[in-house]
């Protein structure tokens, strides 16, 4: 298949890069062959390997532009993530250090990410993530470090854990271990979305110690089977993005936003007119409340 050096397209109006890549519309989709149990049955993995990366097979960039991978949580194909236990999970938070290491060595972002549910466009049932290094930092990243460096250089200290402190405990908190906490901050643009931060101020993956990272696991774990006992399961599985935020300026603070798309049962939310071509968000709902729902959905869960 013919693949083009897939170039940045720079936005002059917005001053943001685009990335184009037409290639990618003859991707696979629905096809019956997993590409990553291939991968086991081709030995390419070996028999005691639980978490691997797969190089990404329709890649939006390719070096030096950027990279891709996926990131394969199971061997098994049938395994949902919420299946998972908390150390297979830490096994992927581990990969993901790995994985950080490697690729921020040749480029400035690392976007460690999941697309999860048919209808948010997931065409791979086989548990993974995925991931990109970039030669460019994307527009949100650009603009959280804009806010850090600002902070940093008025004396303010870190915005982000100015956050965490403020909402430690409080009503908009929906989880907490040792290492980490999880919230939906007042600012949130979808009824469930949930930010997760480590306590400690550590700005990438490289720089977290492996109790945190076990601390992560079983926090993503907590989180998003409480999306699924929301109303008693009607939502489930609850589709979502998931990113992790991270960056080499040991300013930064490192942290995880999950877009829960569903608003109700049998409801997504879509970014309509305002959202998307003004960027001028709408929440119909109360974060305080929305934070409640989920902290009893995975009490529930947990009982
Ligand atoms: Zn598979
Ligand atoms: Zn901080
Ligand atoms: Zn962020």
């Amino acid at each position: 298949m013919e693949q083009r050096a897939t170039p940045l397209i720079w936005n002059p109006i917005l001053r943001q890069y685009l990335v184009n890549a037409p290639h990618r519309m003859n991707r696979r989709e629905g096809t019956n062959e997993c590409p990553f149990c291939a991968d086991i049955t081709s030995g390419r993995v070996s028999p005691d390997t639980n978490v691997w990366l797969h190089p990404n097979d329709f890649p939006p960039m390719q070096a030096p532009v950027g990279e891709a991978y996926v990131v394969i949580y199971s061997r098994e194909h049938q395994r949902k993530f919420t299946q998972l236990s908390v150390d297979e999970v830490h096994a992927v938070t581990r990969l993901w250090r790995d994985l950080y290491l490697d690729v921020a060595s040749r480029y400035p972002t690392v976007m460690i990410f999941e697309n999860s549910g048919e209808a948010i466009g997931q065409t791979q049932h086989h548990p993974h993530g995925q991931a990109y290094g970039v030669s460019v930092i994307p527009p949100t990243l650009e603009r959280e470090l804009e806010t850090v460096i600002e902070d940093d250089e008025a004396g303010r200290g870190c915005p982000f854990c100015r956050v965490r402190t403020e909402l430690n405990d409080g009503p908009h908190q929906v989880a907490a271990n040792t290492n980490w906490q999880a919230f939906l901050p007042p600012y949130v643009r979808y009824p469930y979305e949930t930010h997760l931060y480590p306590r400690r101020h550590v700005a990438n993956l490289a720089l977290m110690q492996d109790d945190e990272l076990r601390d992560l696991a079983a926090m993503l774990l907590q989180v998003i089977k409480g999306y699924n006992a929301l109303f008693d399961g009607a939502m489930a599985p609850m589709p979502y993005l998931m990113g992790l935020h991270q960056l080499a300026d040991e300013r930064f603070h490192c942290h995880i936003e999950i877009q829960a798309i569903g608003r109700a049962p049998g409801k997504l939310k879509f970014a309509a007119s305002s959202e998307a071509l003004w960027n001028l968000w709408t929440n119909d709902s109360s974060p305080v409340q929305k934070a409640e729902e989920l902290r009893t959905a995975i009490a529930k869960k947990e009982a």
